[in-house]
């Protein structure tokens, strides 16, 4: 064991150089490793991935056939729901991946998703994650030795599960050690703010939901907050108001990062706070329309990802579900990473409770994270104690262990007087721009 934690220690201390400066190097550099990293995530695909085998085979395509980014698009779309029901077929055969760690989305769509990552890929990630930092932590002044509180959901957390993962595997010197409070975003923001107050982040980091809804509660109450030197934001969006109040009102700078459980390390945000740059060469990313067209900068459109960092899970040419712009602007901060604008927020509603109590919707999604029967689902909530709950499941039938699961999880998670009405269905209602709900509150927000 110590030999593997030596050598992941080693791997990592390896990837970091030079992490920091890679997106101020220039435009070809970055499209060269970009392109080298295509040529060998679709050869690797090719010899041990089913799906891409079969796919590739059926279109007589061969790995020599994808010179760059620009050819992943002869591979066909590749979605969620697919991903869901193929498990199996988007995992790799090779004998190198035995050590993986398993996660699901949040189910912030309202359809979990189950991703393998191999361990390599998530020290690489550990890597990685210094271009992220690094427009935040120059702030502080430091790289290492600070506070960071992450609020994140509890034990189903991607992040929490990665930290633990990469800290069971490896050794992180004690110097550049972060000094990290875990709190869970399932607990009410009264109780957070209290323990942030006596921790004194330099740092908090969460999902902009969860940073709207404290901040809001702050603002409400009166409260005291301790000032970090910064917020950071990833898993979901922040509507432009709220961050307009905790950069002015708090001034407090906001950061955000862009990834998924699918691809974790997409973009990132820099100290101009223009857009997302994205990490072209790690995830090549395009724009497209409804019919599958690209899509010139500017226009709003489906993010299409390709992940050439992971061997566990490996997806290529995936819709996300999240839609997005490429930015024309060239931004001043000097980095060739392109910029993307930020996501649409995803469109949870807070859960609200009897006595004015909040609970923020993760605790909703957390509920379904592990049902592994359940494709789709959407709750709403219809008064302060009753919630109707619609599910679509991946195999016919009525579900009853199911229902009394979900039942009991209501319970737990938001008191003995919740009711909760369940139905198996067919579909689920979409809005407008295609995307389910997954979480309402018919309560108004005043
Ligand atoms: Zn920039």
């Amino acid at each position: 064991m110590m030999i593997t934690r030596l050598f992941w220690s080693a791997f990592t201390a390896f990837h970091l150089r030079g992490q920091a400066d890679l997106p101020y190097k220039s435009l070809s550099r970055i499209e060269r490793d970009r392109d080298r990293r295509v040529r060998q995530m679709v050869a690797y695909a090719y010899r041990y991935v089913p799906f891409y085998r079969k796919t590739m085979n059926r279109l007589g395509l061969r790995p020599s056939d994808f010179r760059g980014a620009d050819d992943l698009e002869k591979l066909p779309l590749v979605d969620r729901e697919q991903v869901q029901y193929h498990f199996k077929d988007f995992l790799s055969r090779s004998k190198f991946v035995y050590r993986f760690l398993e996660v699901s989305s949040g189910g912030s769509t309202g359809a979990p998703v189950k991703v393998r990552h191999d361990i390599r890929s998530l020290f690489l990630n550990a890597a990685h994650g210094e271009r992220d930092r690094a427009p935040y932590l120059s702030l502080l002044g430091k790289n290492g030795g600070y506070r960071q509180t992450l609020l994140s959901p509890g034990n189903f957390g991607t992040a929490h599960k990665i930290q633990m993962f990469c800290r069971k595997h490896a050794l992180y010197p004690k110097g550049k050690r972060i000094n990290r409070q875990y709190l869970s975003l399932l607990d009410p923001p009264e109780e957070n703010l209290q323990k942030i107050n006596a921790f004194q982040p330099d740092i908090i980091c969460s999902y902009g939901s969860y940073l709207e809804m404290l901040f809001n509660y702050i603002e409400k109450t009166g409260k005291f907050l301790h000032r970090p030197k910064a917020v950071v934001y990833g898993g979901d969006g922040m509507s432009h108001n709220n961050r307009q109040l905790i950069e002015t009102k708090h001034r407090i700078p906001v950061f955000s990062t862009y990834g998924a459980v699918e691809a974790l390390k997409i973009g990132f945000e820099c100290n101009r706070h223009i857009g997302l740059h994205v990490n072209i060469d790690l995830y090549p990313l395009r724009i497209i329309d409804d019919q599958g067209e690209a899509l010139p900068d500017g226009h709003i459109g489906h993010v299409v990802v390709s992940n050439l960092i992971n061997r566990g899970t490996v997806l290529l040419n995936y819709r996300l579900g999240d839609r997005a712009a490429y930015l024309s602007t060239k931004c001043p901060c000097g980095c060739s990473l392109p910029l993307l604008s930020f996501p649409d927020g995803r469109m949870d509603d807070i859960i609200k409770l009897k006595g004015g109590r909040m609970r923020h919707p993760q605790a909703v999604r957390t509920i379904f994270t592990e049902e592994q029967e359940v494709q789709q689902y959407q709750v709403v909530q219809q008064t302060h104690t009753s919630f109707i709950i619609k599910i679509v499941t991946k195999k016919e039938g009525k579900h009853p262990a199911l229902k009394n699961r979900i039942t009991r999880k209501f319970v737990k998670s938001f008191g003995d007087d919740i009711t909760v009405d369940i139905s198996i269905v067919n579909a689920l209602e979409r809005t407008p721009m295609g995307k389910i709900r997954p979480v309402i509150s018919m309560i108004d927000n005043a």
